[in-house]
């Protein structure tokens, strides 16, 4: 099977998909993200979506989206956060883009003070007012697929069944003729993750608004494996434990930003720690280091270069 096909099995089937059967996130779970390690993430991207909603005139009504949101800490953050801004809070309908039932249960937990709207995906999301849509590590979730050159032609590189009946990478049999790329190792893409850049576009251009997507990945398109599996903060190999592990791989930026662009937004892709610099992480930090040591923690670990502030990029897109 193609690894797209392999992904999907293991993080989304509906009886044993690891997403659907878990919560994975936390020092107990399998990896940490950026709104789990702390506030400052959450109430930093609040800044953003309220700057935005004052850019565009402080309208009456809009559709705040998150995708992926996990256990919905950085919405409860941005709304924490976003209650300097009343009218920004009061003009904020919230809805969630999630498709595992135990985190929509996290989720339901962590936000009761207010009233939510979920949706399988973002085809479902209103359409009568603009759109402010966020998401942190969702774009690693949705699946790839992989190619290898050998003798000058393009392979599809694939998951099937050694002698022993274990789980190996071979290549699909036919090479593709039409593809024209140079290049040496693995070439991946994710049509998934394209499209969804595709779809969030064409609402942004028929209702107005922004997106802002965040991730580990690259803007210069490359070649090399990236697929990775993570299970109690190690990696391991992406073929043991099908279902039990996170599957990811990074985010080409760089194709992302054409794809957008072609479509007529505008992009920018900055570093995480450049990103929260410019919307006063550093401020906020100092305002509560006075009653917490964690904070500075959590500021080193958000936008250090050596930590997650140069490998995680922040992509805006806007019409
Ligand atoms: N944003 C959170 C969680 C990241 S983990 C954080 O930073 O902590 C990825 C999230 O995306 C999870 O909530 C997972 O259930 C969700 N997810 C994965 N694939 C999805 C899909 N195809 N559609 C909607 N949500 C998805």
């Amino acid at each position: 099977m193609s690894v797209d096909t392999y992904w999907n099995f293991c993080l989304a089937h509906p009886q044993y998909g690891y997403y659907i059967t878990r919560d994975p996130l936390g020092e107990k779970g399998d990896f940490t993200t950026a709104p789990e390690i702390s506030q400052l993430f959450g109430e930093m991207i609040g800044i953003w979506a309220a700057g935005y909603w004052q850019k565009i005139g402080s309208p009456g009504k809009l559709h705040l989206v998150e995708c992926g949101p996990g256990r919905g800490t950085l919405m409860a953050d941005l709304l924490r956060i976003a209650k300097i801004i009343p009218d920004f809070l009061k003009a904020s309908r919230i809805h969630l883009v999630e498709t595992s039932p135990s985190l929509r249960d996290k989720q339901r937990t962590a936000l009761q003070d207010h009233h939510i709207t979920w949706h399988n995906d973002i085809s479902t999301l209103p359409d009568d007012a603009p759109l402010c849509i966020v998401g942190n590590e969702f774009l690693d979730a949705l699946p790839i697929q992989q190619y290898l050159c050998q003798n000058g032609k393009w392979y599809e590189r694939q998951i099937g069944m050694d002698a022993e009946g274990a789980l190996c990478f071979g290549l699909g049999t036919t090479p593709f003729q039409t593809m024209d790329i140079r290049g040496d190792g693995v070439l991946e893409t994710s049509p998934v993750r394209e499209r969804f850049i595709n779809d969030v576009v064409h609402r942004l251009k028929t209702q107005s608004g922004a997106a802002l997507m965040i991730d580990y990945g690259h803007e210069v398109p490359g070649f090399g494996d990236t697929f990775q599996a993570v299970k109690n903060h190690q990696y391991c190999n992406v073929l043991n434990d099908c279902g039990e592990c996170d599957l990811t791989s990074h985010v080409d930026f760089g194709r992302l930003k054409t794809i957008a662009t072609d479509l007529g937004a505008h992009v920018v892709i900055e570093t995480q720690g450049h990103f929260l610099k410019r919307m006063g992480i550093e401020h906020r930090a100092a305002q509560l280091t006075k009653k917490s040591d964690t904070i500075a923690g959590g500021l080193h670990r958000l936008t250090d270069d050596n930590e997650m502030g140069r490998l995680f990029k922040v992509m805006e897109i806007r019409i």
